[in-house]
């Protein structure tokens, strides 16, 4: 069987040398640098790795990237002033609090006080519904970029059986969204869906988005099926096992798939909303 690495670290050089080129046309246009700003609240080793790869992506395609680092000690209402100051500021086009916030901090307010112009990470309620209902709207990066890839490869969609593990604001609940609009026939599993197996290795398409692991066992894949695989845990290993690899058609490595396709996209919808701005685009 013929299979198909869906390379998205190779897919994603590829948008940002693009991007490079529109940005530094913007540049012209606008007058200005444009900027995206990344919140980052706490410690959290691995949320301040992400920004750090987010700003370093930013540099690469000529966008400014802003860190705004407020400590662990903040409060709901310290956050809000935080965003509402950026919503302000006509120099940032986009708007990233990056996942997940410190506990006493309601994440989902937050989030929804992101001006839907600036939700270049697709995470407001507004934004979900509105590309839930096909509307025009950012798209959740990782859900974005996920797209962007099966589509690049041409991974066939429409009549498929999709099956998305995991249920999640930011990954879960808008792939499965998306790939609803993409014609596909989706089920979505969570921790209390029971018979998880069976379900799975009645997918074509298989989304793991759990957060565990290796969850994900190769003999719960047909032959032939398409593996996403969100996940990312140390030492590259991910929400599937490795060995599910060999019984599929197509597959996104871990790493190297899905991360570098949610930066990409994250960039890309900043690149739209300053191009929005600059009245590059309707
Ligand atoms: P999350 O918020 O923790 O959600 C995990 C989901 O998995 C939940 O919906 C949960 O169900 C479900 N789940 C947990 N245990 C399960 C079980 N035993 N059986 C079936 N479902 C189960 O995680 P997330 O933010 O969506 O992230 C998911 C994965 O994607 C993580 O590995 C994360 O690191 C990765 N990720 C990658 C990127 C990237 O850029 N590459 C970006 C974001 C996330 P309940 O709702 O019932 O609890």
């Amino acid at each position: 069987m013929d299979q198909i690495v869906l390379d998205g670290a190779a897919r994603a050089r590829q948008l940002e040398a693009e991007l490079a080129e529109r940005v530094a046309r913007l540049r012209g246009s606008l007058g200005i640098e444009p900027t995206l700003a990344t919140i980052l609240v706490g410690n959290d080793p691995s949320s301040e790795v992400y920004v750090n790869m987010k700003g370093a992506a930013c540099r690469r395609v000529g966008l400014l990237p802003r860190k705004v680092f407020l400590p662990e000690s903040t409060t709901t209402a310290e956050l809000l002033a935080a965003i509402d100051a950026l919503n302000a500021d006509p120099t940032v086009f986009g708007i990233l609090l990056q996942h997940p916030v410190p506990r006493h901090i309601d994440e989902r307010r937050a989030f929804d006080a992101i001006a839907a112009a600036k939700d270049v990470d697709g995470v407001t309620s507004l934004g979900f519904g509105r590309m839930a209902l096909g509307a025009e709207a950012y798209r959740s990066a990782t859900p974005g970029g996920i797209m962007d890839l099966l589509s690049w490869y041409r991974v066939p969609l429409a009549g498929k059986r999709a099956v998305v593990i995991g249920r999640s604001p930011i990954l879960g609940k808008p792939i499965a969204m998306l790939l609803l609009a993409a014609d596909a026939t989706v089920t979505i599993c969570h921790s209390r869906t029971e018979g998880l197996a069976e379900i799975v290795r009645g997918a074509d398409v298989i989304v793991a988005a759990v957060g565990k692991p290796e969850f994900v066992k190769a003999d719960w894949v047909r032959e032939g099926a398409v593996i996403v695989d969100a996940g990312y845990h140390k030492g590259g290993i991910g929400d599937v096992e490795k060995a599910a690899y060999a019984r599929a058609s197509a597959y996104t490595p871990v790493p190297g798939g899905v991360g570098p396709m949610t930066i990409a996209t994250l960039m890309r919808q900043t690149v739209e909303a300053a191009e929005r701005t600059a009245g590059l685009v309707g």
